[in-house]
């Protein structure tokens, strides 16, 4: 069955920019999926602890037929093959790829939480998905509309 994902794409190591577009050639390869759009990039300060540089981040629209751990799984790999080091919560990385949404998929594992946890509160993933889907509704009703205007938009700027 083919489902529509949205994956957050994030970077602010080694050479950000090269990190999103290789991330999105490597989306596009995955099996059993095809990548339908990406949004524009964005430039945002990052939140962790201490000084970092800025992020990079935009949203890709992914149609796959992979199960939702199956695609957590291909996404960590890929946060690997870039040389991710996981060592400090919210720390600086090459890269980092969330699930966003799957379909309407709303679930609670272990390893997977959907529709991302964090999602309503990020400007650098609201304003990059309503650019690929404006009238986007999440699994809980919500209009991404209504989320996007009481959104902080501190620091972030559209590339
Ligand atoms: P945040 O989740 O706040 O964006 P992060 O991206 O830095 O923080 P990571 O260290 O990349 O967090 O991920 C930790 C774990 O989160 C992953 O190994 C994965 O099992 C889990 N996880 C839960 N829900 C999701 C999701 N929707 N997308 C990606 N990872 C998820
Ligand atoms: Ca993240
Ligand atoms: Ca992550």
């Amino acid at each position: 069955m083919n489902v529509t994902a949205y994956i957050g794409l994030g970077s602010n190591l080694d050479n950000p920019r090269r990190q999103i577009e290789w991330a999105l050639d490597a989306l596009a390869q995955l099996p059993g999926s095809r990548l339908e759009a990406a949004a524009p990039l964005y430039q945002s300060r990052a939140l962790g602890p201490g000084p970092q540089p800025d992020y990079i981040n935009t949203v890709a629209r992914l149609c796959t037929t992979l199960a939702p751990l199956d695609l957590l799984r291909e996404l960590l790999a890929l946060e690997t093959a870039r040389g991710r080091i996981r060592d400090q919560h919210w720390g600086p990385r090459s890269l980092d790829l969330d699930i966003l949404l799957y379909g309407d998929l709303v679930l609670a594992d272990q390893d997977l939480t959907l529709p991302h946890p964090r999602l309503a509160e990020r400007a650098f993933v609201l304003l990059p998905l309503h650019d690929l889907d404006p009238d986007l509704i999440l699994p809980d009703g919500t209009a991404l509309t209504r989320l996007l205007a009481r959104i902080d938009r501190t620091g972030i700027v559209r590339l």
